[in-house]
């Protein structure tokens, strides 16, 4: 059966993870005229990457993740997008304190809790580019309360089942952030939408597969909507269209008809964790622990044993692991990797297959891995680590964005990318790093290009920066003024750090 809808809306969401739901709820909250609808085609809402088991959990900060700071062949360290990180998801947190003072989400410690980032090496090499890291970054105010030690008995206070039989002269050295925290995105995105649907009134129409988006007349764009439960095919109409579809993003925006999807493509890669069924071991870890990714690994593959907080129970995850699978969706299909490739991305996803070999070399001794395998990595870890406390569990997918180039044919990138139609109506985001920490950013990125002429408006401007003081601020320009929002923040966000 088919059915026009007669109702037009101003924004259509294809997706009900964090960055649609991010996206709405900044939209409905500046401007609550807005007619806007989100479609998610499974029964549930932020079941994929957000889904806490299917992420990290990590509120991306900079703090522990080494490879946001590159060290030349003079040892010299560069945190320009480690300065770039932390502000991003300062604006995040600067957002969800609005929604506390609104009474919009009630309690804060169901999605965000403070925990301790730490970077932490071993081997004399290693040692020095961490020290250079740690007083390249304390000479920025972000990261002056950030510690620093190469003393056995500090670093047993500070992670005491990583320093279990330890050599006492095994060289090693980590650094501290107290402001680190960990997020739960799917508790998040689920108070979003909840507010979006109970103060808004938002449609959030669970098992609605977006099939396919077309023009429709000069100005506006139809959705053709498929009910996955009735079989049911809806059209909808909307000025704006945003494809916040995760790895879905790619096969819709494939579909659409606007010259600026040529070229891409995407490569899935599998997430796998170890996670401790232990409960005396994962109460004797209280800390995200990053370390160095090894040799050809990509940057998404660093090593970190993470104390987590799911869904109020405190647990312990190792990883991530990767994996292959030719699917875009932990929901999806196999044959959503070969229904991808066509005539305009082939030369690119052949250039990044040519010119990185050893990635697939990587990932193909990933894949072999089994769970001795597994426990041998976790040891480098905890040394004394054993099989029976530990089992696998299978994360998110991300789809890693392939682009034209004009030398290499193809490039295969680790970040985000918005890709728009020229007028703005038609956005997406492809790509998943650093992901769900920086989705406030990313989607007053969606609204610049979307929705210009809200962002030139002086009042509109007024009603950002009461939500989020520093949106378009750089946090060195007033670093009291950030001081004291930064305050705030954690006080309503009730994190247990002093400023
Ligand atoms: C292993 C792993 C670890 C990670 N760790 C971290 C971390 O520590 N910190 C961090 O900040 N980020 C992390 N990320 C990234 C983060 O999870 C993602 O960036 C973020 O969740 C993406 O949100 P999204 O809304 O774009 O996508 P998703 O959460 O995947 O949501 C997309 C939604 O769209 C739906 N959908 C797809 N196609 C359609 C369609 N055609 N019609 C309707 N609905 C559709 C899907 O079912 C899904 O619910 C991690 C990701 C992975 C995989």
């Amino acid at each position: 059966m088919m059915n026009k809808t007669n109702q037009e809306y101003d924004l259509i969401c294809v997706g009900g993870g964090i960055m649609s739901a991010t996206l709405a709820l900044i939209l409905k909250l500046t401007d609550p005229d807005m007619k806007i609808i989100i479609f998610e085609r499974l029964g549930r809402v932020a079941e994929e990457s957000t889904k806490a088991w299917n992420n990290a959990g990590t509120g991306h900060s900079a703090f522990c993740e080494l490879n946001y700071t590159p060290q030349d062949k003079n040892g010299n360290v560069d945190i320009s997008k480690a300065i770039e990180i932390f502000q991003q998801f300062e604006r995040s947190k600067q957002f969800w304190s609005y929604l506390v003072d609104q009474k919009l989400i009630k309690d804060p410690k169901a999605f965000i809790r403070s925990i301790p980032h730490h970077a932490w090496v071993r081997g004399e090499k290693n040692v020095e580019f961490l020290k250079n890291r740690y007083e390249a970054m304390t000479s920025e105010f972000m990261f002056e309360d950030m510690k620093y030690s190469e003393d056995h008995e500090r670093l047993k206070q500070w992670f005491p089942l990583i320093m279990r039989n330890r050599k006492p002269d095994e060289k090693m050295a980590a650094t501290r952030m107290e402001l680190g925290t960990g997020v739960n995105f799917e508790s998040l995105t689920e108070q979003y939408l909840k507010v979006l649907e109970d103060h808004f009134d938002v449609p959030v129409l669970r098992n609605r597969e977006v099939l396919d988006i077309d023009p429709e007349g000069p100005e506006d764009w139809s959705a053709k909507v498929e009910n996955r439960v009735t079989g049911e095919i809806s059209y909808y109409d909307a000025e704006h269209i945003f494809i916040g579809a995760g790895g879905g993003a790619l096969p819709l925006l494939q579909k659409v008809e606007i010259p600026e999807k040529d070229g891409y493509g995407g490569f899935p890669v599998s997430g796998q964790w170890l996670f401790c069924k232990n409960r005396e071991l994962i109460e004797q870890h209280h800390a995200k622990v990053y370390s160095k990714a090894g040799v050809d690994a990509p940057p998404m593959s660093v090593p970190h044993l993470d104390a987590r907080f799911i869904n109020g129970k405190k647990e312990l995850l190792f990883g991530p692991f990767a994996g292959f699978s030719t699917k875009f969706l932990k929901e999806g299909s196999n044959l959503d990797l070969p229904r991808s490739l066509n005539f305009d991305n082939l030369p690119s996803m052949w250039g990044v297959f040519w010119h990185n070999l050893p990635l697939t070399t990587y990932l193909i001794d990933q894949v072999r891995k089994d769970h001795k395998d597994r426990i041998e990595d976790l040891k480098l870890f905890i040394n004394d680590a054993r099989p029976e406390d530990w089992e696998l569990k299978i994360a998110g997918q991300r789809v890693q964005i392939i682009k034209r180039d004009k030398e290499q044919g193809g490039v295969l990138e680790f970040g985000t990318d918005v890709v728009h139609s020229k007028d703005g109506k038609i956005t997406a985001l492809l790509g998943a790093s650093p992901g769900a920490s920086t989705a406030v950013h990313i989607m007053l990125e969606v609204l610049r290009i979307a929705f210009p002429e809200k962002i030139q408006s002086q009042d509109y401007k007024n009603k950002l920066e009461k939500m989020i003081p520093f949106w378009d601020t750089d946090a060195r320009t007033d670093v009291q003024k950030f001081k004291k929002v930064q305050a705030r923040v954690s006080k309503n966000l009730k994190l247990d750090v002093l400023h």
